[in-house]
């Protein structure tokens, strides 16, 4: 069942995060879509090796970026963006991290934006605006939303798990929230995060740190339904299959949607 995609990344959301941080529309987002509450990412947990995981569903070591300094693939794979745009899909891009623009390769964007977590107060809810108003316009085939104040100001400035950091997992659930009520129609939504964190930060090899929520709303999957043994390699394949493009021959991930 072809459709197109949005992808939401929270950064540094953990399950027990998720679960616990008060807003009642995660019960309808376990209730509309398949779940998995313990997911897997990849080691080293830090946002750029986890994200270029997650697109080119390959673990670090075989893409090479083990730090948040990109350095150009030694044996180059294509990631999602790469294989979508090379089909003739559209693809945009809303983030709030700058190094996070090499997690695709010039020419593959036809939309980006990006603001520095402190610019605004709210830099979440303004990308999910600006997200917003190019789906409504565009239409984009593939859209990647990422946000970055569960992270940075709930989970380093204040702590994993403290009010702070929960209270910044509702808003973005809030920002979720406001793209599915809009678009779930027309898109599948998958939610997740790069990584977990524990005290002020994450990086280890931690369960804390290693483990990741994913939601998956849309006609590929089955309400209510908990996915077992999921790994944040299995995102770019997952996601190709469902907007219909080639998975690049490197990648190790397995498809998620029910055959
Ligand atoms: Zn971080």
């Amino acid at each position: 069942m072809k459709s197109k995609v949005i992808l939401i990344s929270i950064d540094g959301m953990r399950p027990d995060g998720v679960l616990g941080c008060g807003n009642p529309y995660v019960q309808t987002l376990l209730q509309n879509g398949s779940h998995a509450l313990d997911a897997r990412t990849v080691f080293p947990s830090v946002t750029l090796p986890c994200h270029m995981s997650m697109f080119h569903s390959v673990p670090p070591e075989r893409h090479g970026i083990t730090t948040n300094l990109y350095m150009p693939q030694v044996r180059p794979i294509n990631g999602l963006f790469e294989q979508a745009a090379g089909a003739g899909l559209s693809c945009a891009m809303y983030y709030g991290w700058e190094p996070l623009r090499d997690v695709s390769r010039p020419g593959s964007l036809r939309f980006a934006e990006y603001i520095n977590a402190y610019a605004e107060d709210a830099t979440d809810g303004y990308l999910t605006d600006r997200a917003i108003a190019r789906i409504e316009k565009s239409h984009p085939d593939f859209v990647f939303l990422y946000m970055v104040e569960t992270d940075e100001k709930g989970g380093h400035d204040s702590g994993w798990m403290t009010q702070t950091y929960l209270d910044y997992i509702s808003a973005a659930i809030d920002n979720a929230r406001r793209v599915i009520e809009r678009f779930g129609d027309e898109y599948t939504v998958i939610i997740t995060a790069d990584h977990g964190g524990h005290g002020r930060g994450h990086g280890s090899d931690d369960p804390q740190d290693m483990t990741i929520p994913m939601f998956f709303v849309g006609k590929q999957f089955t309400a209510g339904q908990a996915l077992e043994n999921v790994s944040i390699l299995d995102l770019a394949p997952t996601i190709a299959a469902i907007l219909e493009v080639p998975a690049a021959p490197e990648w190790e991930g397995k498809i998620l949607v029910r055959g």
